[in-house]
């Protein structure tokens, strides 16, 4: 341990390549490594390539009562 320690090395999300510490001096790009990632980044966004992935529906209607517990303990 020197003291310099930065934190973890933040890839960039779109090419993966190191874009700086997470505690340490970034880019305006930053986590991207360059202006052109985060542009990739925001036409992912815009072109719907990120779906939100939403969990399990729940049934609507009443259906969601717990499950019945049976009264058989002595
Ligand atoms: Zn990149």
């Amino acid at each position: 341990m020197g003291g310099e320690d930065t934190g973890p090395m933040v890839h960039c999300p779109i090419c993966r390549r190191p874009a700086g510490r997470l505690h340490g001096p970034h880019t305006p790009e930053f986590p991207f490594c360059s202006p052109r990632c985060r542009q990739q980044d925001l036409a992912n966004w815009a072109g719907g390539k990120y779906v939100i992935s939403t969990p399990a529906p729940f049934a609507e209607g009443g259906e969601d009562r717990p499950p019945e517990t049976p009264e058989d303990e002595t």
